[in-house]
Protein backbone atom coordinates (compact mmCIF):
# COMPACT_ATOMS: atom_id res chain seq x y z
CA UNK A 1 0.00 0.00 0.00
CA UNK A 2 1.26 3.39 -1.04
CA UNK A 3 0.79 6.04 1.42
CA UNK A 4 2.81 9.07 -0.19
CA UNK A 5 -0.03 11.48 0.21
CA UNK A 6 -0.24 10.73 4.24
CA UNK A 7 3.61 11.23 4.18
CA UNK A 8 3.58 14.68 2.58
CA UNK A 9 0.95 15.84 5.09
CA UNK A 10 2.47 14.76 7.86
CA UNK A 11 5.84 16.18 7.37
CA UNK A 12 3.85 19.43 7.01
CA UNK A 13 1.68 18.83 10.21
CA UNK A 14 5.37 18.32 12.15
CA UNK A 15 5.82 21.97 11.56
CA UNK A 16 2.67 23.32 12.53
CA UNK A 17 1.57 21.16 15.54
CA UNK A 18 3.15 19.11 18.28
CA UNK A 19 4.18 16.00 16.76
CA UNK A 20 2.20 16.65 13.69
CA UNK A 21 -1.04 15.59 15.74
CA UNK A 22 -3.94 16.64 18.08
CA UNK A 23 -3.77 13.98 20.45
CA UNK A 24 -0.29 11.82 20.90
CA UNK A 25 -1.84 8.16 20.11
CA UNK A 26 -2.72 9.22 16.62
CA UNK A 27 0.90 9.49 15.60
CA UNK A 28 1.26 5.99 16.09
CA UNK A 29 4.75 6.36 17.12
CA UNK A 30 4.43 3.25 19.38
CA UNK A 31 3.97 1.05 16.57
CA UNK A 32 6.74 2.37 14.37
CA UNK A 33 4.70 3.91 11.89
CA UNK A 34 3.76 7.30 10.34
CA UNK A 35 -0.02 8.10 11.81
CA UNK A 36 -2.05 7.55 7.96
CA UNK A 37 -4.00 10.80 7.00
CA UNK A 38 -7.66 10.04 6.36
CA UNK A 39 -10.16 11.31 3.93
CA UNK A 40 -13.46 9.82 4.78
CA UNK A 41 -15.14 7.24 6.91
CA UNK A 42 -17.81 4.97 5.14
CA UNK A 43 -20.04 2.38 8.20
CA UNK A 44 -17.24 -0.31 9.06
CA UNK A 45 -14.59 1.60 6.59
CA UNK A 46 -11.63 4.37 6.54
CA UNK A 47 -10.64 5.61 3.79
CA UNK A 48 -7.24 7.35 3.71
CA UNK A 49 -6.20 10.20 1.49
CA UNK A 50 -4.24 8.31 -0.51
CA UNK A 51 -7.45 6.24 -1.43
CA UNK A 52 -6.61 2.94 0.63
CA UNK A 53 -9.67 1.40 2.08
CA UNK A 54 -9.35 -0.28 5.78
CA UNK A 55 -11.68 -1.32 8.19
CA UNK A 56 -12.02 0.25 10.98
CA UNK A 57 -11.47 -0.85 14.85
CA UNK A 58 -10.48 2.58 16.23
CA UNK A 59 -14.19 3.95 15.74
CA UNK A 60 -12.91 7.61 16.72
CA UNK A 61 -11.59 5.77 20.01
CA UNK A 62 -15.53 4.73 20.83
CA UNK A 63 -17.53 6.99 19.92
CA UNK A 64 -18.72 5.88 16.84
CA UNK A 65 -21.01 2.58 18.16
CA UNK A 66 -22.76 2.95 14.82
CA UNK A 67 -20.21 3.33 12.37
CA UNK A 68 -18.90 6.13 10.21
CA UNK A 69 -21.17 8.85 8.96
CA UNK A 70 -24.32 6.92 9.91
CA UNK A 71 -27.24 8.43 7.68
CA UNK A 72 -29.34 9.51 11.23
CA UNK A 73 -26.47 11.23 12.57
CA UNK A 74 -25.55 13.05 9.35
CA UNK A 75 -29.36 14.02 9.03
CA UNK A 76 -29.21 15.23 12.82
CA UNK A 77 -26.08 17.07 12.54
CA UNK A 78 -27.05 18.74 9.20
CA UNK A 79 -31.08 19.81 10.41
CA UNK A 80 -29.58 20.97 13.68
CA UNK A 81 -27.18 22.92 11.88
CA UNK A 82 -29.36 24.62 9.41
CA UNK A 83 -30.87 26.27 13.25
CA UNK A 84 -27.69 27.47 14.19
CA UNK A 85 -24.41 26.34 15.50
CA UNK A 86 -24.51 27.82 19.12
CA UNK A 87 -27.01 29.82 21.05
CA UNK A 88 -25.20 29.88 24.55
CA UNK A 89 -28.47 29.61 25.69
CA UNK A 90 -30.91 26.52 26.35
CA UNK A 91 -32.36 24.39 23.71
CA UNK A 92 -35.27 21.67 24.49
CA UNK A 93 -33.11 19.20 22.81
CA UNK A 94 -30.63 19.28 25.57
CA UNK A 95 -33.08 18.32 27.93
CA UNK A 96 -34.55 15.84 25.67
CA UNK A 97 -30.84 14.06 25.72
CA UNK A 98 -30.57 14.43 29.43
CA UNK A 99 -34.28 12.31 29.67
CA UNK A 100 -33.18 10.05 27.41
CA UNK A 101 -29.95 9.60 29.59
CA UNK A 102 -31.79 9.48 32.87
CA UNK A 103 -33.53 6.88 31.79
CA UNK A 104 -31.01 4.35 30.49
CA UNK A 105 -28.56 4.73 33.10
CA UNK A 106 -29.27 3.80 36.65
CA UNK A 107 -26.93 5.82 38.55
CA UNK A 108 -28.43 9.12 37.23
CA UNK A 109 -31.00 11.26 38.50
CA UNK A 110 -29.63 15.03 37.19
CA UNK A 111 -26.83 15.17 34.16
CA UNK A 112 -24.82 18.19 33.20
CA UNK A 113 -23.49 18.11 29.67
CA UNK A 114 -19.95 19.46 28.76
CA UNK A 115 -17.38 19.35 26.41
CA UNK A 116 -14.82 15.99 26.41
CA UNK A 117 -14.28 13.38 29.06
CA UNK A 118 -11.87 14.93 30.21
CA UNK A 119 -13.78 17.71 31.66
CA UNK A 120 -16.55 15.23 33.17
CA UNK A 121 -13.97 13.41 34.98
CA UNK A 122 -12.09 16.95 36.25
CA UNK A 123 -15.72 18.12 36.94
CA UNK A 124 -16.83 14.93 38.93
CA UNK A 125 -14.01 14.97 40.70
CA UNK A 126 -14.72 18.42 42.24
CA UNK A 127 -18.25 17.80 42.69
CA UNK A 128 -17.11 14.65 44.69
CA UNK A 129 -15.21 16.76 46.83
CA UNK A 130 -16.91 19.51 47.65
CA UNK A 131 -19.76 16.73 48.71
CA UNK A 132 -17.76 15.39 50.85
CA UNK A 133 -15.81 18.43 52.41
CA UNK A 134 -12.36 15.73 51.30
CA UNK A 135 -9.36 15.84 49.59
CA UNK A 136 -8.17 12.08 48.96
CA UNK A 137 -9.14 10.28 45.17
CA UNK A 138 -8.24 6.85 44.45
CA UNK A 139 -7.77 5.84 41.23
CA UNK A 140 -6.20 2.91 39.60
CA UNK A 141 -2.87 2.28 37.86
CA UNK A 142 -3.53 1.95 34.04
CA UNK A 143 -7.11 3.70 34.34
CA UNK A 144 -7.07 6.93 32.11
CA UNK A 145 -9.59 9.59 33.39
CA UNK A 146 -8.46 11.92 30.51
CA UNK A 147 -5.43 14.85 30.89
CA UNK A 148 -6.65 16.12 34.16
CA UNK A 149 -4.05 17.30 36.18
CA UNK A 150 -4.46 15.43 39.45
CA UNK A 151 -5.59 12.23 37.86
CA UNK A 152 -2.23 12.15 35.54
CA UNK A 153 -0.08 9.20 37.60
CA UNK A 154 0.44 5.94 36.17
CA UNK A 155 -2.74 6.48 34.04
CA UNK A 156 -3.53 4.61 30.78
CA UNK A 157 -4.21 5.62 27.24
CA UNK A 158 -1.22 7.68 25.62
CA UNK A 159 0.41 7.45 29.30
CA UNK A 160 0.87 3.82 29.09
CA UNK A 161 1.48 3.83 25.19
CA UNK A 162 4.79 6.17 25.80
CA UNK A 163 5.97 5.15 29.36
CA UNK A 164 4.76 8.52 31.15
CA UNK A 165 4.44 7.81 34.62
CA UNK A 166 3.87 11.13 35.58
CA UNK A 167 3.51 14.44 33.50
CA UNK A 168 5.79 17.51 33.94
CA UNK A 169 3.97 20.25 34.34
CA UNK A 170 2.05 19.57 36.55
CA UNK A 171 3.11 20.24 40.10
CA UNK A 172 3.27 17.74 43.14
CA UNK A 173 1.08 19.57 45.02
CA UNK A 174 -1.66 19.02 42.51
CA UNK A 175 -1.81 14.96 42.71
CA UNK A 176 -0.43 15.23 46.55
CA UNK A 177 -4.08 13.88 47.33
CA UNK A 178 -4.10 11.08 44.60
CA UNK A 179 -3.70 7.33 45.71
CA UNK A 180 -3.09 4.91 42.96
CA UNK A 181 -3.70 0.96 43.29
CA UNK A 182 -3.30 -1.53 40.96
CA UNK A 183 -6.64 -2.56 39.44
CA UNK A 184 -8.58 -6.03 41.20
CA UNK A 185 -6.40 -5.88 44.25
CA UNK A 186 -9.04 -5.85 46.77
CA UNK A 187 -6.21 -6.11 49.74
CA UNK A 188 -4.64 -2.98 48.74
CA UNK A 189 -8.14 -0.38 48.50
CA UNK A 190 -8.68 -2.29 51.87
CA UNK A 191 -5.21 -1.21 53.58
CA UNK A 192 -5.87 2.46 52.03
CA UNK A 193 -9.13 2.78 53.19
CA UNK A 194 -8.48 1.97 56.66
CA UNK A 195 -5.32 4.03 56.49
CA UNK A 196 -7.03 7.60 55.00
CA UNK A 197 -10.83 6.05 55.25
CA UNK A 198 -12.00 9.36 56.86
CA UNK A 199 -10.26 11.38 54.07
CA UNK A 200 -10.92 9.89 50.86
CA UNK A 201 -13.03 12.13 48.66
CA UNK A 202 -13.99 9.46 45.78
CA UNK A 203 -12.47 6.67 44.32
CA UNK A 204 -12.41 7.20 40.76
CA UNK A 205 -12.80 3.89 38.66
CA UNK A 206 -13.12 2.61 34.53
CA UNK A 207 -15.80 -0.27 35.84
CA UNK A 208 -14.04 -2.05 32.81
CA UNK A 209 -10.47 -0.64 31.79
CA UNK A 210 -10.36 -0.22 28.61
CA UNK A 211 -6.80 1.94 28.03
CA UNK A 212 -4.63 -0.51 29.36
CA UNK A 213 -6.33 -2.66 27.13
CA UNK A 214 -9.54 -4.44 28.12
CA UNK A 215 -9.40 -5.95 31.52
CA UNK A 216 -12.91 -6.86 33.41
CA UNK A 217 -12.85 -6.75 36.81
CA UNK A 218 -12.72 -9.80 39.04
CA UNK A 219 -16.16 -11.41 40.24
CA UNK A 220 -17.36 -9.00 42.97
CA UNK A 221 -14.91 -5.90 42.46
CA UNK A 222 -17.05 -3.15 42.08
CA UNK A 223 -19.46 -4.82 44.22
CA UNK A 224 -16.63 -4.26 47.00
CA UNK A 225 -15.60 -1.11 46.11
CA UNK A 226 -19.40 -0.12 46.28
CA UNK A 227 -19.27 -1.39 49.51
CA UNK A 228 -16.31 0.59 51.15
CA UNK A 229 -16.77 3.65 49.90
CA UNK A 230 -20.32 3.32 51.63
CA UNK A 231 -18.51 2.72 54.27
CA UNK A 232 -16.57 5.05 54.78
CA UNK A 233 -18.62 7.61 53.50
CA UNK A 234 -16.70 8.31 50.06
CA UNK A 235 -18.29 8.28 46.58
CA UNK A 236 -17.94 5.74 43.75
CA UNK A 237 -17.13 7.75 40.57
CA UNK A 238 -17.58 5.32 37.55
CA UNK A 239 -15.59 6.79 34.45
CA UNK A 240 -17.88 5.24 31.59
CA UNK A 241 -16.55 7.72 28.99
CA UNK A 242 -15.99 4.49 26.98
CA UNK A 243 -18.08 1.51 28.64
CA UNK A 244 -21.34 4.12 28.52
CA UNK A 245 -23.95 2.66 26.13
CA UNK A 246 -21.12 0.49 24.41
CA UNK A 247 -21.83 -2.25 27.11
CA UNK A 248 -25.76 -1.69 26.59
CA UNK A 249 -27.90 1.26 27.24
CA UNK A 250 -27.00 1.24 31.05
CA UNK A 251 -23.19 0.94 30.66
CA UNK A 252 -21.32 -0.89 32.59
CA UNK A 253 -22.78 -0.08 36.42
CA UNK A 254 -26.41 -1.93 34.52
CA UNK A 255 -23.70 -4.85 32.83
CA UNK A 256 -22.56 -5.81 36.87
CA UNK A 257 -25.30 -4.58 38.48
CA UNK A 258 -23.47 -1.80 40.49
CA UNK A 259 -24.86 1.86 41.06
CA UNK A 260 -22.26 4.56 41.65
CA UNK A 261 -22.93 7.72 43.23
CA UNK A 262 -21.24 10.03 40.46
CA UNK A 263 -21.04 9.30 36.72
CA UNK A 264 -19.00 10.08 33.80
CA UNK A 265 -19.91 9.50 29.90
CA UNK A 266 -18.89 10.72 26.61
CA UNK A 267 -17.38 9.54 23.17
CA UNK A 268 -20.74 7.48 22.64
CA UNK A 269 -22.93 10.08 23.94
CA UNK A 270 -22.00 12.90 21.56
CA UNK A 271 -22.23 9.94 18.16
CA UNK A 272 -18.13 11.49 16.62
CA UNK A 273 -18.89 15.05 17.79
CA UNK A 274 -17.41 16.56 21.62
CA UNK A 275 -19.50 15.96 24.26
CA UNK A 276 -19.23 14.92 28.09
CA UNK A 277 -21.62 14.49 30.63
CA UNK A 278 -21.01 13.96 34.52
CA UNK A 279 -24.41 13.37 36.17
CA UNK A 280 -25.76 11.23 39.35
CA UNK A 281 -27.51 11.64 42.67
CA UNK A 282 -29.99 14.59 42.66
CA UNK A 283 -28.77 15.68 46.13
CA UNK A 284 -25.52 15.76 44.86
CA UNK A 285 -25.94 17.08 41.49
CA UNK A 286 -27.73 19.85 42.81
CA UNK A 287 -24.65 21.46 44.53
CA UNK A 288 -23.87 22.30 40.77
CA UNK A 289 -23.57 26.16 40.53
CA UNK A 290 -26.23 27.28 39.33
CA UNK A 291 -28.18 25.54 41.97
CA UNK A 292 -25.02 25.07 43.86
CA UNK A 293 -22.02 26.72 44.87
CA UNK A 294 -20.02 24.34 42.89
CA UNK A 295 -19.05 26.36 39.34
CA UNK A 296 -18.38 24.55 36.43
CA UNK A 297 -19.49 25.93 32.72
CA UNK A 298 -18.73 26.32 29.43
CA UNK A 299 -19.50 28.35 26.21
CA UNK A 300 -20.11 25.42 24.21
CA UNK A 301 -21.68 23.24 26.63
CA UNK A 302 -24.78 21.18 25.19
CA UNK A 303 -23.80 22.36 21.72
CA UNK A 304 -26.88 21.62 19.54
CA UNK A 305 -25.13 20.16 16.91
CA UNK A 306 -23.40 17.80 19.32
CA UNK A 307 -26.44 17.33 20.75
CA UNK A 308 -28.27 16.36 17.69
CA UNK A 309 -25.46 13.77 16.71
CA UNK A 310 -26.08 12.49 20.75
CA UNK A 311 -29.54 12.24 20.24
CA UNK A 312 -29.68 10.23 16.68
CA UNK A 313 -26.93 7.70 18.03
CA UNK A 314 -28.40 7.12 21.61
CA UNK A 315 -32.39 6.49 19.45
CA UNK A 316 -30.47 4.20 17.74
CA UNK A 317 -28.89 2.43 20.02
CA UNK A 318 -32.04 2.36 22.33
CA UNK A 319 -33.98 0.14 19.22
CA UNK A 320 -34.67 -3.65 20.14
CA UNK A 321 -31.82 -6.14 19.52
CA UNK A 322 -29.00 -3.96 18.65
CA UNK A 323 -26.66 -4.84 21.28
CA UNK A 324 -27.24 -8.52 20.93
CA UNK A 325 -25.92 -8.25 17.24
CA UNK A 326 -23.28 -5.79 17.79
CA UNK A 327 -21.94 -8.12 20.90
CA UNK A 328 -22.44 -11.04 18.10
CA UNK A 329 -19.97 -9.58 15.55
CA UNK A 330 -17.89 -9.22 18.45
CA UNK A 331 -18.22 -12.43 19.80
CA UNK A 332 -17.46 -13.88 15.85
CA UNK A 333 -14.55 -12.07 16.14
CA UNK A 334 -13.33 -13.50 19.63
CA UNK A 335 -13.50 -16.87 18.00
CA UNK A 336 -12.23 -16.53 14.82
CA UNK A 337 -8.88 -15.19 17.12
CA UNK A 338 -9.24 -17.94 19.36
CA UNK A 339 -9.11 -20.24 16.80
CA UNK A 340 -6.10 -18.88 14.89
CA UNK A 341 -4.29 -18.71 18.01
CA UNK A 342 -5.01 -21.73 19.04
CA UNK A 343 -4.20 -23.46 15.34
CA UNK A 344 -0.80 -21.76 15.38
CA UNK A 345 -0.07 -23.00 18.86
CA UNK A 346 -0.12 -19.74 20.65
CA UNK A 347 -0.89 -18.47 24.02
CA UNK A 348 -1.47 -14.83 23.80
CA UNK A 349 -4.10 -13.42 25.86
CA UNK A 350 -7.32 -12.43 23.90
CA UNK A 351 -9.88 -10.29 26.33
CA UNK A 352 -13.48 -9.22 25.27
CA UNK A 353 -16.02 -7.50 27.36
CA UNK A 354 -18.80 -7.15 25.02
CA UNK A 355 -17.85 -4.72 21.53
CA UNK A 356 -14.36 -3.82 23.12
CA UNK A 357 -11.35 -6.51 22.78
CA UNK A 358 -7.68 -6.56 23.31
CA UNK A 359 -4.97 -9.03 21.78
CA UNK A 360 -2.48 -8.55 24.73
CA UNK A 361 1.11 -9.96 23.41
CA UNK A 362 1.32 -11.92 26.60
CA UNK A 363 1.10 -15.32 27.75
CA UNK A 364 1.25 -13.98 31.55
CA UNK A 365 -2.66 -13.47 32.80
CA UNK A 366 -2.84 -10.11 32.88
CA UNK A 367 -5.21 -8.49 35.54
CA UNK A 368 -4.25 -5.05 36.37
CA UNK A 369 -1.55 -2.80 34.42
CA UNK A 370 1.54 -4.24 35.91
CA UNK A 371 0.93 -7.31 34.44
CA UNK A 372 -0.23 -5.58 31.01
CA UNK A 373 3.32 -4.32 30.70
CA UNK A 374 4.47 -7.59 30.35
CA UNK A 375 3.01 -7.94 26.91
CA UNK A 376 5.54 -7.29 23.55
CA UNK A 377 5.27 -4.16 22.55
CA UNK A 378 7.55 -4.50 19.90
CA UNK A 379 6.08 -7.71 18.58
CA UNK A 380 2.68 -5.46 18.78
CA UNK A 381 4.18 -3.12 16.68
CA UNK A 382 5.27 -5.57 13.69
CA UNK A 383 1.25 -7.14 13.92
CA UNK A 384 0.01 -3.42 13.77
CA UNK A 385 1.87 -2.74 10.76
CA UNK A 386 1.49 -5.62 8.91
CA UNK A 387 -2.57 -5.62 9.68
CA UNK A 388 -2.54 -2.13 8.60
CA UNK A 389 -1.16 -3.73 5.00
CA UNK A 390 -3.27 -6.12 4.86
CA UNK A 391 -6.28 -3.27 4.75
CA UNK A 392 -6.99 -3.16 8.66
CA UNK A 393 -6.82 -0.30 11.19
CA UNK A 394 -5.85 -1.15 14.83
CA UNK A 395 -5.48 1.07 17.24
CA UNK A 396 -1.94 1.48 17.26
CA UNK A 397 -0.85 0.95 21.04
CA UNK A 398 -0.69 -2.61 22.47
CA UNK A 399 -3.10 -0.75 25.37
CA UNK A 400 -5.93 0.32 23.84
CA UNK A 401 -9.25 -1.47 23.25
CA UNK A 402 -10.48 -2.34 19.63
CA UNK A 403 -14.11 -1.23 19.32
CA UNK A 404 -17.02 -3.61 16.75
CA UNK A 405 -19.40 -1.03 15.50
CA UNK A 406 -22.68 -2.25 13.94
CA UNK A 407 -21.29 -1.59 10.82
CA UNK A 408 -19.20 -4.32 10.99
CA UNK A 409 -20.97 -7.55 9.65
CA UNK A 410 -19.70 -11.04 9.21
CA UNK A 411 -17.99 -9.81 5.95
CA UNK A 412 -15.49 -7.78 7.28
CA UNK A 413 -15.19 -9.71 10.46
CA UNK A 414 -13.89 -13.10 8.45
CA UNK A 415 -11.73 -10.42 6.52
CA UNK A 416 -10.32 -9.52 9.80
CA UNK A 417 -9.54 -12.92 11.31
CA UNK A 418 -8.28 -14.10 7.85
CA UNK A 419 -5.72 -11.04 8.13
CA UNK A 420 -5.28 -11.86 11.91
CA UNK A 421 -4.18 -15.41 11.06
CA UNK A 422 -1.95 -14.97 8.77
CA UNK A 423 0.22 -12.02 10.15
CA UNK A 424 0.24 -13.95 13.31
CA UNK A 425 1.38 -17.23 11.29
CA UNK A 426 4.31 -14.79 9.81
CA UNK A 427 5.29 -13.53 13.13
CA UNK A 428 5.68 -16.86 14.38
CA UNK A 429 8.01 -17.65 11.61
CA UNK A 430 9.86 -14.80 12.13
C1 LIG B 1 -11.44 8.97 26.40
C2 LIG B 1 -11.58 8.88 27.87
C3 LIG B 1 -11.62 10.01 28.69
C4 LIG B 1 -11.32 11.38 28.18
O1 LIG B 1 -12.25 11.81 27.24
P1 LIG B 1 -11.82 13.00 26.25
O2 LIG B 1 -13.09 13.30 25.52
O3 LIG B 1 -10.73 12.45 25.40
O4 LIG B 1 -11.37 14.14 27.09
C5 LIG B 1 -11.90 9.84 30.03
N1 LIG B 1 -12.12 8.62 30.54
C6 LIG B 1 -12.09 7.50 29.78
C7 LIG B 1 -12.37 6.19 30.41
C8 LIG B 1 -11.79 7.60 28.42
O5 LIG B 1 -11.69 6.49 27.71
Amino acid sequence: MERIRSQLFYKKALEVIPGGVNSPVRACKAVKADPVFFERGEGAYLIDVDGNRYIDYVCSWGPLILGHAHPEVIAGVYFASKRGTSFGAPTWQEVELAELIKNAVPSIEKIRLVNSGTEATMSAIRLARAYTNRKKIIKFEGCYHGHVDALLVKAGSGLATFGIPASPGVPEELTAHTLNLPFNDFEKVKEVFEKFGEEIAAVIVEPVPANMGVIPPKEGFLKFLREITQQYGSLLIFDEVITGFRLGVGGAQEAYGVIPDLTCLGKIIGGGLPVGAYGGKAEIMNLVAPEGPVYQAGTLSGNPIAVAAGLATLKELLKPGTYERLNLMAELLEKGIREALEDLDLNYRLHRVGSMLTLFFTEKEVIDFETALSCDTHLFAEFWQRMLEKGVYLPPSQFEAWFVSLAHKEKEIEKTVEAVYKVLKKLRKD
